[in-house]
């Protein structure tokens, strides 16, 4: 009888720590990859603070919907550094703030050229999804871990549209972009595809 009682706490033990695992297994990050979410953490605000100034001053939704955009896309990093207890690079900072100064100077210089015309907004536009696909192709070869590849997938989704949906109304207005930081080839075969379903959370 002592030995069943041992016997089935052994069990209820194992069943438990089963379940535990099963239901919330955070795996650690390393330093490359935390300081990769720390910055994309940023680079998404980034792109969410120049389309919801742009929209402001040219009201084309094309910037409002896509801002909503990268809204759910930084909340996806977000997600991951809460997980993880890593403190929010943007906690305490206002549109337009950024912790990272190479981050800041790109803003202050994007909504510049923003100011200059709606078309010069358009431009911005694409080189931000331009920049974020080439910076994501680095982030993805720091890590195996599922739950970061998961997010980057989903972003990476968002990028292509966005890239998409600039290219199309630069196009209708006769403005030829070109790529400056991806490749020539990875650029046309996005603009030459359909928009994709990026999930539930990121879509658009
Ligand atoms: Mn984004
Ligand atoms: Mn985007």
């Amino acid at each position: 009888m002592k030995n069943l009682v041992w016997l089935i706490g052994l069990m209820l033990l194992g069943w438990s720590s089963c379940t535990k695992k099963d239901n919330a297994v955070i795996v650690p990050v390393n330093d490359q990859e935390k300081s990769d979410l720390i910055f994309l953490r940023e680079e998404e605000k980034l792109a969410h603070d120049v389309y919801i100034y742009a929209f402001r001053k040219y009201n084309n939704s094309t910037f409002s919907n896509i801002a909503n955009s990268e809204q759910s896309h930084t909340n996806s990093v977000l997600n991951l550094l809460t997980q993880r207890n890593i403190s929010d690079p943007t906690a305490d900072l206002k549109e337009g703030e950024f912790l990272n100064q190479d981050l800041q100077s790109i803003y202050n210089s994007l909504v510049a050229t923003v100011d200059s015309s709606e078309n010069h907004a358009l431009i911005v536009g694409a080189t931000i999804e331009d920049l974020d696909i080439n910076d994501i192709h680095h982030f993805y070869s720091h890590t195996t871990n599922n739950e970061i590849l998961l997010v980057y997938d989903k972003l990476t989704c968002g990028f292509r549209n966005h890239m998409r949906s600039f290219f199309k109304q630069l196009n209708t207005l006769g403005i030829n972009y070109q790529p400056q930081f991806i490749s020539v080839s990875e650029f046309n075969a996005i603009v030459n595809s359909q928009n994709e379903q990026c999930g539930l959370m990121t879509g658009k």
